[in-house]
């Protein structure tokens, strides 16, 4: 009979995955959004236009992870009229005041999504039909935190990703 050894080490609990349609903003998170966004472009210089509110506007509705070109096809379904470039180089803005995060999933193109209406959430992507599906791993703050303090620094943020195949993507749920 083969013993089991006893574990000291606490096994990890299986990620809590989150989902797209459960994300909702509440109108004081909107509202939030809008003075952030009016300080930063205050304070950087930049003009505040109605345009770039409306691209402001049609991020915080979008759900989940989109590229620029889904904001911007998105936009012109609802008979926007706001060009490419300023969705662009709104988008861009939105980044540097911190609304939005831009993630790279290895993908050609770049992924947003809004910042602050979740705590903090990794990735994990299919790189066969492309799904994006989010969890939360707490254990992921404490080892954040032994890596960073093992070499003297102070942790900032983390970014984790993981990368897998659906297992027949023919029938890959997420590729419906
Ligand atoms: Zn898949
Ligand atoms: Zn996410």
């Amino acid at each position: 009979m083969i013993m089991e050894k006893s574990r000291t080490v606490t096994a990890i609990a299986p990620a809590k995955e989150i989902h797209e349609e459960d994300r909702f903003l509440s109108p004081e998170q909107r509202d939030y959004a809008h003075e952030m966004f009016s300080k930063y472009l205050a304070k950087e210089g930049f003009r505040i236009t109605s345009e770039r509110f409306k691209v402001l506007e049609a991020v915080l509705d979008m759900k989940g992870h989109f590229n620029a070109d889904e904001l911007y096809a998105t936009m012109v379904m609802n008979k926007s009229r706001t060009s490419r470039a300023t969705v662009y180089s709104t988008l861009e803005l939105l980044e540097k005041s911190e609304i939005i995060f831009r993630h790279n999933f290895r993908s050609d193109c770049n992924y947003y999504e809004v910042r602050f209406d979740e705590p903090h959430h990794d990735h994990l992507i299919c790189v066969s039909c492309g799904h994006i599906s989010e969890f939360v791993l707490p254990q992921l703050m404490d080892i954040r935190k032994q890596v960073a303090e093992n070499a003297g620094l102070k942790v900032m943020d983390h970014s984790f990703q993981v990368f897998a195949e659906c297992e027949n993507p023919k029938n890959c749920p997420h590729n419906q």
